[in-house]
């Protein structure tokens, strides 16, 4: 989802660029831009109190003083796709799974500043104790494919599943990237949480449950249908014709019961607005321009742009191959452009190029900013925690049955 103005030309000198579709738009409870409440989706974006200009010149001196004022009480947590000028006090930049495991091995920090999307700051709440409250910068940092999973819907999914007599040989599994809800309903019913890195692990261990890869039970996989789909066909080897995609707005989720019954994997209709933008276009424009590019994209990209390019492979993974990458080597990433762009500033010796040719990047991760870290670190400052995320006491205890079950799994 590209931000108003966000298509901007690049230095070159850092970057040079190349160049899922739902045909009803979706009800989005986000609030991309501006103010006011959202009661529907429980995210306001009101801060008590004056949120900071922009364009104020002490916002990182006031952001030093608050975070020097709260020392070891806050820590501060960064995900990889946020800006520069957040990322800058952090005091551990990782993907979501690693940051709610940092935030759970900080036991003495009594706030734990989230600067991510909802989704994180749920599973962080989940994995810290009950005296350490997670706070989100701004309530309007909420993530597209997660919110395409409501858990009405999901419920009713699983209706449909035991109507059509296949709930039974099936097995729930869902993406980090998804609500403490649906985590919930996924430990409930017996499956586990996977990450764009141990998802193949997740789905052996999840047919294994149904009579194995080579048996007829199946996998639910919410909700990001691309990394479901790439990790089903490209690493355990199924077809893509033993996937069909559920779509919640659709009657019986546009599926047959034939079509469910032959089924291996049952794809939920969600996609990441920005991995989702990549085509397999913009891999055949860079490889004609960068003859000798190395193209490594993110799972969450479409199967097309997944089978051409060279390497896939989750943010960790992007980061280390980098770090790993000969010097004076080319490369073309797809992923989320804030994180591309501080991975060719940190490697001057190799040339990395954007995948996409319009510049994109997560608006809603971008939502937290300098004025909103700098607001919530002075709230705590003066005694106020804003913007707290909560969890259900119910919901947290099914979420974190699904966390732990992927805690258990091979290589954790
Ligand atoms: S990059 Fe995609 S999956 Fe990640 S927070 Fe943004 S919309 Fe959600």
């Amino acid at each position: 989802m590209c931000l108003p103005g966000a298509h901007v030309l690049w230095d070159h000198a850092a970057v040079s660029t190349s160049t899922g579709t739902f045909t009803e738009p979706a009800p989005s409870p986000l609030l991309l831009l501006g103010r006011g409440v959202d009661l529907a989706s429980e995210r306001g974006v009101e801060c008590v109190g004056a949120l900071p200009a922009p364009g104020d010149p002490s916002l990182v001196e006031r952001a030093r003083a608050a975070r020097d004022a709260l020392g070891d009480r806050a820590f501060v947590l960064g995900h990889h796709y946020q800006r520069d000028e957040v990322i800058a006090f952090a005091d551990v930049t990782g993907d979501s799974f690693k940051l709610a495991r940092e935030a759970a091995a900080r036991p003495t920090a009594e706030f734990v500043v989230f600067c991510g999307v909802h989704f994180m700051a749920e599973s962080a709440d989940i994995l810290t104790s009950d005296s350490q409250q997670v706070v989100l910068p701004d309530l309007a940092a909420g993530c597209s494919m997660a919110d395409m999973a409501a858990i009405d819907q999901v419920e009713d999914a699983w209706d449909v599943l035991v109507d059509a007599g296949t709930a039974q040989d099936t097995v729930p599994v869902t993406y980090m990237n998804s609500t403490a809800a649906i985590k919930a309903f996924t430990g409930r019913h017996g499956g586990t949480v996977c990450t764009s890195s141990n998802a193949h692990v997740a789905l052996r261990w999840a047919f294994d449950r149904v009579g194995g890869l080579d048996g007829r039970g199946k996998v639910l996989f919410m909700p990001d249908q691309h990394l479901g789909r790439n990790t089903a066909v490209q690493q355990l080897g199924l077809s893509l014709d033993d996937c069909v995609v559920f779509d919640p707005r659709r009657p019986g989720g546009g599926v047959s019961v034939q079509q469910l019954r032959d089924a291996r994997m049952i794809l939920w209709r969600g996609h990441c607005s920005v991995h989702g933008r990549f085509s397999a276009r913009n891999v055949a424009d860079i490889r004609a321009a960068v003859p000798d590019v190395t193209v490594l994209v993110h799972p969450e990209c479409t199967h097309e742009v997944v089978t051409a390019a060279d390497m896939v492979g989750s943010t960790e993974y992007i980061i280390k191959a980098l770090d790993a990458a000969p010097p004076g080597s080319s490369w073309a990433i797809g992923t989320e452009l804030n994180l591309v762009r501080r991975l060719a500033a940190q490697h001057p010796e190799l040339t990395v190029h954007y995948l996409d040719s319009t510049v994109c990047f997560c608006s809603t991760m971008n939502r937290i900013d300098l004025p909103h870290l700098v607001w919530t670190l002075e709230s705590l400052v003066e005694g106020r925690v804003p913007h707290r995320i909560e969890v259900d006491p119910d919901v947290a205890h099914w979420a974190r049955v699904a966390l732990d079950q992927m805690l258990a799994l091979p290589g954790h």
